[in-house]
Parts: structure tokens; sequence; C-alpha cells
């Protein structure tokens, strides 16, 4: 199964916000990626890789897919793909005239989305695809995304 992750206020995360963080890289490497990590985020991602997952990044940032592949591989996690800002305006919303959400992870057989946007849950319902909202500092948030996959994975 597939599943992906947002980044901003999602896996990356600011301490002056109460959050628990992954260590930094190792200079220099800390000085190229600044982002931080949500404390729990590589045991997950490795966990997640036990049960078979791809992992992917959705972002509607335009950080290059190159940028974040190697950010997180820098921290030993590797990401399957890449939809950013650039990439869904030119595979999701091109050729509608009408809006499209602003994820939509269904158009890349995405089975899970995490994000910490409440507009992306309710897209989420109106448009048929699966998203757990994970926002504030919360020490349950890799085991929503673990059960869910789990309830997923054992549906028929
Ligand atoms: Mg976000």
């Amino acid at each position: 199964m597939r599943i992906s992750f947002d980044l901003d206020d999602t896996l990356f995360v600011a301490e002056e916000d109460g959050f628990t963080l992954e260590p930094p890289l190792k200079f220099p490497w800390n000085r190229i990626y600044t982002e931080r990590l949500r404390a729990g985020t590589l045991e997950l991602m490795q966990h997640l890789r036990e049960m078979h997952c791809e992992i992917w990044v959705y972002t509607t940032s335009f950080r290059s897919p190159f940028y974040i592949r190697s950010l997180f591989r820098h921290y030993g996690i590797r990401i399957d793909d890449v939809v950013n800002g650039a990439r869904h305006a030119a595979e999701v919303q091109a050729g509608h005239a009408e809006p499209m959400p602003s994820k939509y992870p269904s158009h890349y057989r995405i089975d899970l989305h995490i994000d910490d946007d409440r507009s992306v849950l309710e897209n989420g319902r109106y448009y048929g695809f699966r998203v757990i909202q994970i926002g504030p500092p919360d020490d349950t948030w890799a085991d929503q995304i673990i059960e869910a996959v789990q309830k997923i994975k054992a549906a028929p």
C-alpha cells in the first residue's frame, strides 16, 4: 500500500510550537537542510517499511523533489515519490477549468494521506480519499497511523 505525508506542520515542525524533534543532521548537512522532523518520524518510517508500505511526500510547497529526497536520505529514509506544488499543478489541476482540491491523493493511487490541514481532511470526505489529520504535539500520532495502515491492510 501507498502512504503519503504532508511536510509543513505535519513532519516538519518547530520546537517553538511545542514539538519534540528528531535530532538535527550533523554539520554541514544541518546548514543545508534546516527543516526539523517531528519526533517519532524515523521510527514510524522504518515501521511502515517493514509493513511494505510505499512512502510518498505530497506537499503544496515548491521544494524540489531532489531536495526532499536528499533531506530524508540523510536521515536514512527512502522516499518513493514526491508530489510537490508544481507536479500537482501539472498533473492534477491542468486541464480542469474548475479548481481541483489542493491535494488529490487518489490521483496517484495513494491509499492514505497524512496532513495537518483540516481542509484536506474535508476534501478527503468529499472526494473520497483517506486522510488522517495530525496536528499539534501528540504522543500517539505514529500509533494512529500504524493502526490505520493495519486496518486498511486487513480490509478485504
Ligand atoms: Mg501542512
